[in-house]
């Protein structure tokens, strides 16, 4: 796992024509059991995951946060919201309440998240691959495959499942 985490940028870059190639096909014309076909390549890709060996996420990028994540988030540590934004997020270009920093100030020195019952929805569902209609979310997987191994792996997966 950490070779291919210290290599995931060249891969990825290495593979970002083609990728954008399929994405852009696979945009005007989805096959219809695609929901299907992403799920099972998720399911199958995170069960040889181990995500404790990589972390790549939580030190390299970090989620947005929703006001729901704030509001949950700053109860759990017992401060105020504001108090929770002032201590550990900012606004970024798209008007979004990211982290201050990376690596993420809540991930320990054994990658486990230390708020990861209230973690927010986008570290919930990070790296998106088992979204319905998969096709639309394009540009941010492009994005994705340069952070995530296991994201990286399910778009070569489709490339091969999936003919257009
Ligand atoms: S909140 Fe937890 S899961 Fe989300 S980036 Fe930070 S350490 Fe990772
Ligand atoms: S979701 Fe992807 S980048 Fe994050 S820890 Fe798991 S394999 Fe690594």
């Amino acid at each position: 796992m950490e070779q291919i985490v210290s290599n995931i940028q060249k891969l990825a870059k290495d593979k970002h024509n083609e990728n954008k190639k399929f994405f852009d096909k696979l945009k005007k014309k989805a096959p219809k059991n695609l929901d299907y076909v992403m799920q099972e390549l998720h399911d199958s890709e995170f069960k040889r995951t181990d995500c404790l060996a990589c972390a790549n996420c939580c030190k390299t990028t970090g989620p947005l946060f929703t006001l729901a994540d704030i509001e949950r988030i700053a109860k759990h540590l017992r401060l105020k919201p504001q108090q929770f934004i002032e201590r550990y997020l900012r606004i970024d270009e798209d008007n979004d309440y990211v982290l201050q920093s990376v690596p993420c100030t809540f991930l320990d020195s054994e990658n486990y998240c230390m708020i990861y019952d209230v973690r927010p929805k986008a570290c919930r569902e990070f790296p998106h691959t088992d979204r319905k209609k998969f096709q639309q979310i394009a540009s941010l997987t492009l994005k994705n495959v340069a952070i995530c191994p296991a994201a990286y792996n399910i778009v070569e997966e489709m490339k091969k499942r999936i003919a257009l």
